[in-house]
């Protein structure tokens, strides 16, 4: 097993407080924090543009299902009682860059150079930014289009959504009178704006530099080089960034709670990001952004999908998530109310045998993920959430649903004040 320093991954400069779920005291945080994310999309893509369009209402929207779902309390926001954790939050994500942040980026930049210096080289760069935003809505596209079927699959079982919410810990938000309709295009409006605002960092950075078609091929290959040399230290950034995300109250309330606010579903996930942590962590924190537009909308694609398949948690609503995946991951744990893992939670079956060239890019850092939060926070991965978890798939995660038992089993209540 790796050595890891705990101080290294728990350091804070503000008061540490740790955090699941949103409450009726966060309402004007939570106001200002949804503005913000209304003037980032108007910034990035221009006011008038159609994805700042959608993400106005989608802001509206769920500033609106705040309000029916936690109530409001006025008080004093606590960006404003704790200003320096602002300052804070940016440190935090400046001190985690990897130097795969770093090589992406100065390799775009020094091919912005090269491409000023020899204008008369063939780079097509008018034709390359072209096929770049064809990328990026074809990439939102296809998405948006999975998103919508999740949705539609949840709206037509939702009776059944709510059957299972009422064996987890989300039967304190899931409730016989709740609308489990509203709860549920809740869910989808999160993954969306979600999707949308994590996708103005890139929108930005292409939108500002140039990319050379003569130069394709081999930044191309150069930008597989430094995603594989990135998932061995994906782990370990992720931790870190997922850590301070929970315990710095301020990173909960504007960068990362809203990815717990809404139900366990492939439909909220994007890359495990929150609407402005998405943004923040699209330009400091993963190379992918920077990378050449195919690049980008290959890796991008990859991920958001798969971080979709695996956010689905409720069993027997598409997409299905096999009972293989569902035994070697525990971030489900977590999306039921647990803190840790704040890894990404992996273990890889002992049996197990891979070949040489997966383990090349699949490293172990990220197979056995779940190694970091055992050694940092004593995670057991034999706990009850777990164990109620997988009790949840045998019952309903084949076809015919077996009968509810009249006893639900005791669940686990987030760990939070
Ligand atoms: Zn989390
Ligand atoms: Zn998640």
């Amino acid at each position: 097993m790796a050595e890891y320093k705990a101080e290294e991954f728990h350091r804070l400069y503000g008061i540490r407080k740790p955090r699941t779920c949103y409450y009726r005291r966060d309402f004007v945080d939570y106001t200002l924090m949804i503005s913000i994310v209304a003037l980032v999309a108007g910034l990035c893509f221009g006011f008038r543009h159609g994805m700042a369009l959608v993400s106005y209402a989608l802001c509206a929207f769920l500033f609106g299902t705040f309000i029916v779902r936690h109530g409001i309390e006025w008080k004093v926001p606590l960006i404003l009682r704790r200003p320096q954790d602002v300052l804070y939050l940016f440190v935090y994500k400046v001190l985690n860059l990897k130097r795969q942040w770093f090589l992406a980026a100065g390799l775009l930049l020094l091919g912005n150079v090269v491409i000023a210096m020899t204008p008369q080289l063939p780079h097509h760069t008018d034709w390359m930014r072209t096929a770049a935003i064809w990328l990026f809505y074809a990439h939102f596209a296809g998405i948006t289009l999975y998103r919508t079927r999740i949705l539609i699959d949840h709206l037509a079982k939702k009776e059944l959504v709510r059957e299972i919410l009422m064996q987890t810990p989300w039967k304190r938000t899931i409730t016989g009178r709740t609308n489990i309709t509203l709860e549920i295009v809740h869910a989808y409006a999160t993954g969306l704006l979600t999707h949308i605002i994590f996708l103005a960092g890139w929108y930005l950075v292409l939108t500002h530099v140039r990319y050379s078609l003569l130069f394709l091929p081999l930044t191309f290959a150069l930008d597989f080089w430094v995603e594989i040399k990135w998932y061995r230290v994906l782990n370990r950034w992720f931790y870190r960034e997922h850590w301070v995300g929970h315990n710095s109250e301020l990173e909960f309330l504007y960068l990362h709670g809203n990815h717990h606010d809404a139900i366990p579903s492939g439909m909220i996930a994007v890359s495990e990001n929150g609407f402005l942590e998405g943004f923040c962590r699209s330009l400091i924190g993963q190379p992918v952004a920077y990378y050449s537009p195919l690049s980008v909308a290959l890796f991008l694609s990859h991920t958001v999908w798969y971080d979709m398949l695996t956010h689905q948690y409720i069993p027997g609503i598409f997409p299905k998530l096999s009972n293989a995946v569902v035994k070697t991951t525990q971030h489900s744990t977590h999306h039921f109310g647990q803190l840790a893992p704040y890894g990404l939670g992996s273990k890889s079956p002992a049996t197990r045998n891979v070949s040489a060239l997966r383990a090349r890019i699949v490293p172990q850092e990220l197979v056995n993920a779940i190694e970091l939060d055992e050694e940092l926070t004593g995670f057991h991965w034999d706990n009850p959430t777990f164990r109620k978890t997988l009790e949840l798939w045998e019952r309903y995660g084949k076809r015919a649903p077996k009968p509810v038992p009249e006893v639900v089993a005791e669940v686990i209540v987030p760990s939070t004040t």
